[in-house]
């Protein structure tokens, strides 16, 4: 079975005809043919010539880089909370899945050679300050945090990760609500801050209900770090006050540059909390999923539902398109990804726009009506375009 090392990359080049070529980083956004040749982006311009390689009919269709997803758990096998990255990439459009946490130190080896190696999509990991990771988390008949028992936050054992694969470590997580630390948020704060200085990484911090309340996690994130579950309604985490004025917490937040990510989740997005915080000022830097084996299947789905949820709340097309590429690609210091010019690498997706798309659910039951929805019909990711498992791969644990 081919990983994205396997030599599986087509050495015939690709022609991708006659799509509507938006790159959000950039701003170019024309009809235009795309060929690829050699893993690279070798050509972008209206009516290139026929080729003697394969031919792709985009016509009506937008050619956009591979999307990112900042915030999964593709840690399948390995934590309960896993899905299969591999799997839902090619269905879906998304190339790159920033993994948040799914790992600690204990497991993040594992999830390493397992998982990240093998998979065609790209993953990036951020560790857990938990020795353990999720490991247990989502267990609905284990309900044992990562970090219940303090001493799971192991700085030592995060060095040592550090030391053996600090390239590849590309943020520390922290859940900081009570589900995840019990009583001990407050005081596991100062040790994430810790551990991404150590690291030299971006900190992610998860709110949600307190302890601690969301003005207790703010001050421990700097400029390029991350709140994610921005427009979650829960109770001390949430980033409104009683009045429904964004904190001003939140406000010095974002004037210090720290970078916000929805994290939809089952029970983290709010269609409420968002209007109200986005009329305030509260944009996010990412929409993301924080997909796991218990929302895949609702009311998150895929990063193209929840995309289609900011276009219900009112917002164009190709800035929630930019949403998923060239900023968090920005926020995850790989300026490199979620971006479509001559050059790059060959890293893409094709999408049909249909209009009149669904009625979307959010965490608290409420209902808006998607103006459109998209349809991905073609994944590139790392010059390699992705089939999915239904062609005729298995679904196998060891792909
Ligand atoms: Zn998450």
């Amino acid at each position: 079975m081919g990983g994205a090392n396997s030599g599986e990359q087509s050495p015939e080049p690709l022609l991708i005809r006659g799509g509507r070529v938006i790159d959000p980083g950039s701003g170019f956004d024309q009809v235009a043919d795309v060929l690829l040749a050699q893993g690279r982006v070798a050509a972008i311009s209206r009516d290139l010539p026929t080729n003697d390689g394969a031919e792709f009919d985009a016509h009506g269709a937008l050619v956009v880089p591979g999307l990112i997803d900042m915030h999964t758990h593709a840690y399948w096998g390995g934590t309960l909370l896993g899905v299969n990255a591999d799997k839902l990439g090619p269905r879906s459009g998304v190339t790159t899945w920033v993994d948040c946490g799914s790992a600690g130190a204990a497991t993040f080896e594992g999830f390493l050679y397992h998982v990240i190696r093998p998979s065609r999509v790209r993953i990036l990991p951020l560790i857990n300050l938990s020795y353990i990771g999720l490991t247990a988390a989502g267990n609905l008949s284990m309900d044992v945090g990562e970090l219940h028992d303090w001493r799971f936050a192991d700085l030592r054992e995060l060095a040592r990760m550090r030391d053996t694969h600090g390239g590849e470590i590309a943020g520390v997580k922290l859940r900081a609500s009570n589900n995840a630390c019990g009583e001990n948020g407050p005081m596991l704060l100062p040790l994430a801050r810790e551990a991404a200085d150590m690291l030299g990484v971006p900190l992610m911090v998860h709110v949600g209900a307190a302890p601690p309340t969301i003005d207790e996690v703010l001050p421990f994130l700097a400029e390029g770090d991350i709140l994610t579950h921005i427009y979650n309604p829960a109770l001390g985490g949430g980033v409104l006050d009683a009045r429904g004025k964004l904190r001003t917490s939140v406000r010095d937040a974002l004037a210090r540059g720290v970078r916000m990510d929805v994290g939809h989740g089952g029970s983290s997005f709010s269609f409420r909390i968002a209007e109200l915080a986005m009329d305030q000022g509260l944009l996010p830097d990412a929409i993301s999923t924080d997909l796991h084996a218990h929302n895949v299947d609702g009311p998150v789905f895929d990063l193209l539902a929840v995309m289609a949820k900011f276009g219900a709340l009112g917002m164009d097309l190709v800035e929630v398109l930019r949403l998923v590429t060239a900023s968090p690609a920005t926020v995850m210091r790989h300026p490199e990804l979620g971006r479509l010019g001559v050059g790059g690498e060959a890293d893409l997706a094709v999408f049909r726009l249909e209009a009149g798309g669904d009625e979307l659910v959010d965490s608290e039951g409420q209902r808006r009506q998607a103006p459109w929805r998209l349809r991905n019909e073609l994944t590139v990711c790392r010059g390699q375009v992705l089939h999915s498992f239904e062609d005729g791969r298995s679904e196998g644990r060891h792909y």
